[in-house]
């Protein structure tokens, strides 16, 4: 663990002398200042102010109506967690650290994602008595830029030797800068689509796991460029080709480590708390796509057959499912396959544990898994088995998150409004848009 001293010593040892200081807001954009380390002492005791009504910019920079925090409404202040100190090998001399954001006063802002987080967990860990984990696999493309047009950077296919070949530098350069950062990777993969990897980490606490995806996305765009590509974790690039998913690992543990999700008399191998977390998921879920996959993009990833899930249900080992759960003596756990890379981890998490906590509390029972194939289940089959459809667009996610105030303050009153108005935001750019596609299908016949 990294102390306050700790940062002291490893700024003079390694001869830093700029800090990165900032959090991730709303829309899931990286907001930073950089900082000269003489700055230190100050940083800790009062943190560097940023304005508050940033929170309220979209996606685009634009700032929404009527926002929680207008231009009068002063500052909040970002205070560093020392234990999240990393030296960043790509930049010059340049450290940085992931931030609690506070009122004028040092107390918790309410408006703040990572300590939205952290009490989401802190409850969850009284009432379901043990730590909760979390492991993010993100998928992303390489592409390179030609004649204007963006394109994949190699013809790469699943798992091949190619794909990782081809990409090397850039794959061992992000890797490395990850470790020097703390981070651990476990694997890399080529994926489906030409020019896309998929890259896991290795779980950790859900705070620490939240600020590793932070990490994450920063990295894959900043190493990438510094090799002349540009990596992208949008969730569908291209129209043909598969769908970049981040799919999240939930796993709890009690104090000696024993996985409290598993029970091996049980069928399924989950204890009955554990059937209830999964009945929470799904109770939540439509809500839980709307945080996970926050973009007007988001909802051309997800669709029957696509690897992405599309419908609301579980299942053990099933790819097609929302909900993963691992197969019996692998380690209960559970992978929701409903969220991209364009989504704010601390939001997700906080949403993920906030709904198997509900479905702890009220236990809500998830009914028997799915064993086919989720894809191609009739309308029929899925009113029989009472499966629903996931939001099939943003506006229709944000709609659903819209009514659901339970979950909303679960995860925070303030958050949850103001997050549904980022996004209400982007749904109304996107709709006044017009498209290549429609002028070119369409001036031909009206
Ligand atoms: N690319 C798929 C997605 O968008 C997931 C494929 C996999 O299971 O790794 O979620
Ligand atoms: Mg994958
Ligand atoms: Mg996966």
């Amino acid at each position: 663990m990294i102390t306050k001293e700790k940062v002291k010593q490893l700024i003079e040892v390694n001869n830093i002398e700029f800090l990165d200081i900032g959090y991730m807001d709303y829309a899931a954009l990286s907001r930073i200042r950089t900082v000269r380390v003489d700055q230190l002492d100050s940083l800790f005791a009062q943190g560097l102010n940023f304005f508050s009504g940033m929170m309220s910019f979209n996606a685009f920079d634009e700032y929404i109506p009527n926002p929680m925090y207008g231009i009068g409404d002063g500052d909040f202040f970002a205070i560093p967690d020392p234990s999240t100190f990393a030296i960043l090998p790509h930049r010059q001399n340049t450290a940085r650290m992931f931030c609690d954001l506070v009122d004028e006063n040092g107390e918790p802002w309410d408006g703040c994602p990572r300590y939205a987080l952290k009490k989401v967990l802190r409850n969850a860990q009284a009432e379901l008595g043990g730590h909760i984990s979390m492991a993010f696999e993100q998928e992303a493309y390489l592409l390179n830029e030609v004649e204007g047009k963006l394109v994949s950077a190699d013809n790469s296919h699943c798992f091949s030797i190619e794909g990782i070949q081809m990409q090397e530098k850039f794959l061992h350069e992000f890797v490395k800068a990850m470790e020097e950062a703390g981070v651990k990777i476990e694997k890399i993969s080529s994926e489906y689509g030409p020019g896309q990897f998929e890259i896991n980490l290795k779980y950790a606490h859900a705070v620490r796991a939240a600020d590793e995806q932070v990490l994450f996305m920063q990295l894959f765009k900043h190493i990438a460029l510094e090799n002349g590509l540009i990596g992208t974790l949008i969730p569908k690039p291209f129209q043909h080709l598969s769908g970049s998913g981040l799919h999240v690992h939930i796993s709890m543990s009690d104090n000696d480590g024993k996985n409290v999700f598993e029970d091996l008399g049980d069928p399924l191998g989950l204890t009955e708390q554990a059937r209830f977390f999964v009945g929470g998921l799904l109770k939540h879920a439509r809500s839980l796509v709307a945080i996970g996959a926050p973009s007007i993009n988001s909802y051309k990833r997800m669709y029957p057959g696509s690897f992405a899930p599309a419908q609301v249900c579980y299942g053990i080992g099933n790819r097609s499912t929302l909900i993963r759960v691992t197969e019996k003596r692998r380690g209960s756990r559970f992978e929701f396959r409903g969220a991209d890379g364009t989504c704010n981890p601390y939001l997700l998490a906080a949403a993920l544990v906030s709904a198997g906590l509900d479905g702890v509390r009220e236990k809500l029972d998830p009914g028997e898994p799915l064993s086919s194939d989720a894809g191609i289940l009739t309308d029929e089959e899925m009113k029989r088995q009472g499966i629903e459809w996931i939001p099939s667009t943003l506006d229709e996610a944000i709609t659903e998150l819209a009514g659901n105030e339970k979950l909303g303050e679960m995860i925070g009153r303030k958050i949850w409004e103001e997050f549904i108005k980022v996004k209400r935001t982007e749904v109304e750019k996107a709709a006044r848009y017009v498209t290549d596609w429609e002028r070119a299908e369409l001036s031909r016949r009206f």
